[in-house]
């Protein structure tokens, strides 16, 4: 690689880690995007020269109809996702790359393996990873994404499952052992292919017995798997920006997973073997919840938030299927007109992905000052006039915190609880996306304004301006 080429790369690679950085902020994150993106255009146009310099025999019109097609699909595909579907556009994104990373690695091993210049140990390492990791990232990202669209969302175990799926993995790693030393051994083709559509088998049954509610994470943990096949590709063929892109996916994707763990209160054993949702421990936690449900109308509600000094609003994902946010910043600048303090809770797995009540509000600019993270909140919860929770359920339930047997104890929780009243916000007494009763609904400081999100946030805006 010339040194020019490693200039642009090392540039390439400053451009990724500061869109990194400013995506932290929702100040920042939209300048991040473009940041990251704009590293991205410049590290597919130097890698043509790249292409040239190891003399490969590049078809143009091919790449540019590639290019064409994909720029179609991915610009089709961001204009008309809805929030809520998000999630499975990210799955299937993030299948194509795995995918397109092990194809790239497992072209080059059979190119190399038969031809004159063969496939040394220190090269077959990456390749095989490259195409292990890449196959299983596509195979279980459909599967990902077929269970967020609703399809086989539960959890499908049978007895053995485990015990299979490690004698699977075993053959899948002894093929890939024997290919390491033996490239361009007479059965080396052959022996490819079985690991090739093992590792693929692999993927539909690591995902298939995990419940769609984990899905996220699973995105998430399978998003680091497709960054790392791409960094073993960088090093089949030597490019050094899809080595720094790659490490970096592979990296946040880790963390990500460990911090969506981490505020389920779940170690990611429970998520990858615990079988979440499959309704072991929901049936306990259903039944025998003390207090009554009591409803409100949108006049009482608006009367209760127009004379509160306090404020905090909890959105879940409900807001995000009701597309509310806009309804809300009015309901929060009517009630800012009126001189309440109103302040935006959030906790860090509300919706259905990372940042998703973030992205919603930002969307209806409201101010950042006013959102307030889960832990900055909760000690002053019991100074808070009216709690009004919108379309959350699991973030707010305090069975995490009352009941041991429930599937989510030791979630950390906004305590909405602790408000003087507490306005809750759904359609009816369904259940939230962990599938257990929610015993806030049940307190006597609770009250529920049943209907659509947005629909009752309007009637409540109304009524706020009358009174
Ligand atoms: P929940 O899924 O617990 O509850 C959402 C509630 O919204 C439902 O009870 C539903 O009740 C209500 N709802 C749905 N549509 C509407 C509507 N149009 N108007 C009003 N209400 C509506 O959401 P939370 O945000 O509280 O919790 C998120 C859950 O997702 C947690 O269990 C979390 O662990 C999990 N999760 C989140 C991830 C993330 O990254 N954010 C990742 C993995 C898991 P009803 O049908 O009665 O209206």
């Amino acid at each position: 690689m010339s040194s020019t080429l490693a200039l642009i790369f090392i540039g390439v690679a400053v451009l990724f880690i500061l869109g990194i950085k400013f995506l932290s902020s929702p100040k920042t994150a939209r300048y991040g995007n473009l940041l990251a993106a704009a590293g991205m255009v410049v590290a597919f146009f130097a890698t043509i020269p790249l292409m040239q310099l190891h003399e490969w025999n590049l078809n143009c019109t091919l790449m540019a109809v590639g290019i064409v097609i994909g720029l179609v699909i991915g610009a089709i595909g961001a204009y008309s996702v809805k929030m809520t579907a998000m999630p499975q556009m990210v799955a299937a994104f993030n299948g194509l790359g795995g995918g397109s990373a092990a194809l790239v690695a497992s072209l080059e091993f059979l190119r190399r393996s038969h031809s004159l210049e063969g496939v040394a140990v220190s090269a077959a390492v990456p390749m095989l990873f490259a195409t292990l990791i890449g196959s299983l990232s596509f195979s279980g990202s459909i599967i990902a994404f077929l269970k967020l669209e609703g399809k086989f969302e539960r959890p499908h175990t049978f007895p053995g499952q485990n015990f299979l799926n490690g004698l699977v993995l075993l053959v899948i790693r002894g093929l890939g052992g024997w290919l390491t030393f033996n490239a361009s051994g007479s059965n080396s083709a052959t022996a490819f292919v079985v690991m090739f559509v093992l590792a693929l088998a692999f993927g539909v049954a690591m995902v298939m017995p995990i419940g769609g509610a984990d899905m996220p994470v699973v995105i998430s943990l399978l998003n680091s798997f497709t960054g790392l096949a791409v960094a073993g590709d960088g090093f089949v063929i030597n490019n050094l920006s899809m080595i720094v892109a790659g490490t970096l996916v592979g990296s946040s994707g880790t963390l990500l997973t460990l911090l969506m763990c981490k505020a389920m209160n779940r170690p990611v054993t429970n998520v990858l073997f615990g079988a979440f949702g499959s309704g072991g421990g929901s049936q306990a936690a259903a039944g025998g919840v003390a207090g009554t449900v009591k409803p409100i109308q949108a006049d009482e509600a608006a009367l209760l938030l127009s004379y509160a000094q306090r404020v905090v609003i909890v959105p879940g994902y409900g807001m995000a299927v009701a597309q509310a946010q806009h309804s809300v910043r009015e309901l929060s600048d009517e009630l800012g007109k009126r001189g309440v303090e109103v302040q935006f809770a959030i906790h860090p797995v509300a919706g259905r992905m990372p940042g998703h009540m973030n992205v919603l509000l930002a969307e209806a600019n409201v101010p950042y000052d006013q959102l307030q993270e889960m832990e900055a909140i909760n000690p002053s919860m019991d100074r808070v006039d009216v709690c009004l929770v919108i379309g959350a359920n699991d973030v707010v339930n305090p069975a995490a915190r009352e009941e041991k047997s429930s599937p989510i104890y030791g979630m950390p929780i906004i305590e909405a609880d602790h408000a003087k009243t507490v306005i809750v916000m759904k359609r009816s007494m369904a259940k939230g996306f962990a599938g257990i009763e929610n015993h806030l609904f049940y307190k006597d400081n609770t009250r529920m304004l049943f209907g659509d999100a947005k629909a009752s946030l309007n009637a409540l805006v109304a009524a706020v301006k009358a009174s």
